[in-house]
């Protein structure tokens, strides 16, 4: 099997640098006309330069490969009709959108301020609204599509002084939920990505959060030397080109990518307790069952709402049945 884009067009947002830079530039060999999008700011979000996704484009072409750019924020709702916009201005379709724009803002969880709040959950989780939702229905018209979430580790399992970069980044989960459901039967898919590479929002970080020993205190047990050479972007691109293609089924998942090691990361919900409806369940009740409420050896993994139903009304049947 060869993946190729050929007739493809794929936005990116944030692909002037980072990971979202080497979509782009791997998208383009693979014969995808690329829409490279990036406001061009620093790290903390700050500024802005044409300069960042004009060089990217630059490269692309100079590679052989089609490519344009694209300087709209993702931040606000007229930045995602752009970028949509100038998609479809240059190449009159859209099949793929890489939503991976972002930037940090990092600090204690009491000392967040609404600025720092606002300012990342609307690049990372509105920024996918305001360019997705439009790129979605030019989607469905085609009855194609392919749609990858930019999430994060610190979403999915927690980073000390991101409150606010986890908050997003989880929401964008539940965005991605969503679209999947929605869009399976228009031929969209939608996944979302927990990558993991050395760039320039390493120096983002400030290192304050390492007070919070419970976390901090597992660095000296992770031998980080051992996955060095796998801490490039490239070694995320693999996944996220195999999640965009059209030889891609999986819809609703989230995978990550870590020093190349890929692995489908999933929220379930074990088999748990009940009573059987005998009577109102106490707290006590929740506290004396608490091993069987939380073990997750027998577990689902239920794909909406509906889905958690099925195995909990069997577990509802399967108590009622043995308590007669
Ligand atoms: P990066 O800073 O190298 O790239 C992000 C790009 O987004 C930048 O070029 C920036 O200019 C652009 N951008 C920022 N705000 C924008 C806006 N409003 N509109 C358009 N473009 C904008 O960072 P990266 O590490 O390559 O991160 C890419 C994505 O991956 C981000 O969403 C980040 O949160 C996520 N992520 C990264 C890691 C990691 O280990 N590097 C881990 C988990 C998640």
């Amino acid at each position: 099997m060869t993946i190729r884009f050929d007739g493809r067009v794929a936005v990116v947002t944030g692909g002037g640098n980072g990971l979202g830079r080497d979509y782009c530039l791997k998208l383009a060999e693979r014969g995808a006309r690329v829409v490279v999008n990036d406001l061009g700011g620093s790290g903390s979000g700050q500024g802005a330069s044409r300069a960042t996704a004009d060089a990217v484009v630059e490269a692309i072409r100079t590679a052989g490969g089609q490519a344009v750019a694209s300087h709209d924020s993702v931040a606000t709702r007229e930045g995602g009709t752009a970028i949509v916009g100038t998609a479809m201005k240059a190449f009159g379709r859209i099949d793929i959108v890489v939503n991976n724009a972002g930037f940090l803002r990092n600090d204690r969880f009491e000392d967040l301020t609404d600025q720092q709040i606002d300012a990342v959950l609307g690049v990372h989780l509105k920024g996918a609204f305001h360019v997705t939702q439009p790129a979605y229905r030019v989607m469905k018209d085609q009855g194609y599509g392919r749609i990858l979430f930019t999430a994060s580790a610190s979403g999915l399992y927690g980073h000390p002084w991101q409150a606010n970069y986890a908050a997003a980044k989880a929401g964008l989960v539940g965005l991605m939920n969503v679209v999947a459901l929605e869009g399976e039967r228009h031929g969209i898919l939608a996944n979302a990505l927990l990558p993991t590479a050395t760039t320039r929002l390493a120096a983002e970080v400030p290192q304050g959060w390492m007070e919070v020993t419970n976390v901090s205190g597992l660095l000296e047990r992770i031998d980080f030397a051992a996955v060095a050479d796998g801490m490039g972007v490239e070694h995320n691109t693999p996944l996220v080109l195999y999640l965009l293609s059209e030889q891609c089924r999986s819809t609703q998942g989230c995978y990550s990518a870590l020093a190349g090691r890929y692995a489908q990361v999933f929220i379930a919900s074990a088999q748990g307790w009940s009573n059987g409806l005998r009577s109102l369940a106490s707290p006590e009740d929740v506290a004396t069952h608490w091993e069987e409420i939380t073990d997750l050896r027998r577990h689902h993994r239920p794909r909406s709402v509906y889905e958690e139903f099925l195995p909990a009304i069997e577990r509802i049947k399967a108590a009622k049945a043995a308590t007669k």
